[in-house]
């Protein structure tokens, strides 16, 4: 349907004229010879009659309807054909979700389980939420005319006396407002400036444009998502899509490839970077967008990682739960910092928006580098990877202060000929109150996957402890073990209770011995 060419159309045989005229869509209707014109398709009477039509006569007479009495001449556009089909199209549509709302609410009655047609329906919610702006004669409080035209209409609905009287329901005033509104649209759609000339639309007019206007605008918008995004637009929200799409048109990346991993909390991105807007910013070849996710309640049973880790402690108690998973994001961004900055392999930063992370991507041509747990490895690579994890552990709790509180064989990629430690967003400080658990439950895992994977040397999870930690923690069992993690733990939280600062075992005196390979 293509309403705006409804009138240059149906008029063959019309003189071309000067270039600004064939430019306004709407063409010169006093200069040249329309047969029919986009007014005639389209007056009010017309849609009355039409409505008439319909209430007493079948659908597809209704149809007919359009090539009898009420459009005169031989070049009758079949476009406009269309259009009238499409708004007796929607409302039938309309009358069909009416139906299905009855049906609804008949089955759901007054019980407090409640079952939706909404997928059912016909008209797009999109249609039906966007029509704030459509022509509601009781509404003129978005009167963009307002300004230049105080002309408002009191309460009662009406102004001046006797026949001159002008009631909210005039015409022209209507007409003008309509022919306003139709600045809305998208800058892609053409209605032509139209300056000059006192445009006044009528509601049928300017409704069907609208619709048009806008169901242009999602074909668009969908035609363009597939060209370039044809697995990344399912998984996340529209306001994180437009996030990504700003980082495209800026140039930052290149394109966004596709989707890599979809997990619990996050869904992560492959993309080919761009350029950097600062010379000083190099934009690594390949990127990973990790795009924490939005729904709140996955993000639940992380409060405990947050709540109590005191860099974030003032600011946790005052924020809303989507800013909390920003945090999330800002967390990982200065941990894995940190990580770079002690040397560890680490992805490395690029940008943070909001609860999307940029980083470098660990693997090639699109493929990421495989997980830990995924690759088989010769055991003298495998002895390598694991003498690499204990330094790194060490030089993770010693030289960034962090225990990474979520590391096993998931969370380590083997790229390069080594391992690189991603997933930081939940590490911790060790004097978190529950940081030494968490330490302890990555050394657990760690050991548990190289004592399995054939690694001879590799220590058993208190001894990891202790050489990680630097703490001498001498029970020989699990259980005792944890109970004086805990105690420590509990020393060390009633000290900063006391003292408002964290035990000397923690501080970088008595630094950890560093394993050597
Ligand atoms: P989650 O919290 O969902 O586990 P991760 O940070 O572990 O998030 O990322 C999920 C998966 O995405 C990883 O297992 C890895 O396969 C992939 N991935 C994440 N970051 C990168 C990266 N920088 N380079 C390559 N792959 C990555
Ligand atoms: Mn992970």
């Amino acid at each position: 349907m293509d309403p705006v060419g409804v009138a240059a159309a149906a008029a063959p045989d019309a003189r071309p004229g000067p270039a600004w005229q064939s430019k306004c869509p709407w063409g010169a209707p006093n200069t040249t010879s329309i047969s029919c014109s986009l007014a005639d398709v389209m007056s009010e009477q017309l849609a009355k009659e039409l409505q008439l039509e319909e209430e007493n006569a079948a659908f597809p007479e209704v149809v007919a309807v359009a090539e009898g009495p009420f459009i005169t001449g031989e070049n009758i556009d079949t476009s406009s054909d269309l259009m009238l089909a499409q708004m007796l199209q929607m409302e039938f549509d309309r009358e069909y979700d009416a139906q299905l709302r009855r049906e609804e609410k008949k089955i759901n009655g007054d019980s407090k389980v409640s079952i939706s047609f909404e997928n059912y329906r016909k008209v797009h919610p999109y249609d039906s939420d966007s029509s704030e702006d459509e022509v509601d004669w009781q509404d003129t409080r978005h009167d963009p005319y307002r300004a230049d035209k105080p002309t408002t209409t009191p309460r009662k609905g009406f102004v001046g006396k006797g026949k001159d009287i002008t009631t909210k329901h005039d015409e022209v005033v209507c007409g003008r407002k309509n022919t306003a509104r139709m600045e809305n649209f998208a800058p892609e759609f053409q209605v032509g400036d139209g300056i000059g000339m006192d445009l006044k639309l009528s509601n049928q007019v300017f409704n069907a444009l609208k619709q048009h206007a806008y169901s242009e605008e999602r074909r668009s918008a969908r035609l363009h998502e597939k060209k370039e995004h044809s697995t990344a637009e399912k998984a996340v929200d529209p306001k994180t899509r437009l996030l990504l799409y700003k980082m495209v048109n800026a140039g930052m990346l290149e394109t966004i490839t596709g989707c890599i991993s979809t997990g619990k909390e996050s869904v992560v991105f492959h993309a080919y970077g761009g350029k950097s807007a600062t010379e000083d910013k190099v934009i690594p070849p390949e990127c990973a967008i990790k795009v924490f996710k939005t729904t709140l309640n996955e993000f639940k049973n992380r409060d405990k990682y947050i709540k109590d880790d005191y860099r974030f402690k003032d600011r946790f108690s005052k924020l809303n739960p989507r800013k909390i998973i920003r945090m999330w994001a800002e967390k990982e961004m200065h941990n894995l910092t940190r990580m770079q900055n002690a040397g560890i392999p680490c992805p490395q930063v690029v940008i943070l928006k909001k609860h999307v992370l940029v980083m470098s991507f660990i693997g090639q041509d699109q493929v990421p580098a495989p997980k830990l747990k995924d690759v088989t490895l010769s055991s003298e690579d495998m002895k390598k990877a694991y003498c690499q994890i204990l330094n790194m552990m060490q030089q993770l709790y010693k030289e960034c202060n962090l225990v990474h509180a979520d590391l096993s064989e998931y969370n380590m990629l083997w790229h390069d000929g080594k391992v690189w430690l991603i997933d930081v967003s939940q590490s911790v400080e060790p004097t978190h109150p529950h940081g030494l658990e968490f330490l302890f439950r990555d050394c657990r895992n760690v050991s548990q996957f190289f004592q399995k994977g054939g690694v001879a040397e590799a220590l058993n999870e208190r001894e990891l402890f202790n050489a990680v930690s630097g703490l001498n923690i001498t029970a020989d069992n699990e259980v005792d073990f944890q109970a004086e993690i805990e105690a420590l733990e509990k020393m060390n939280e009633d000290h900063v209770q006391n003292h408002g600062k964290k035990l000397s075992m923690f501080s970088n005196d008595g630094d950890p011995p560093i394993y050597d390979e």
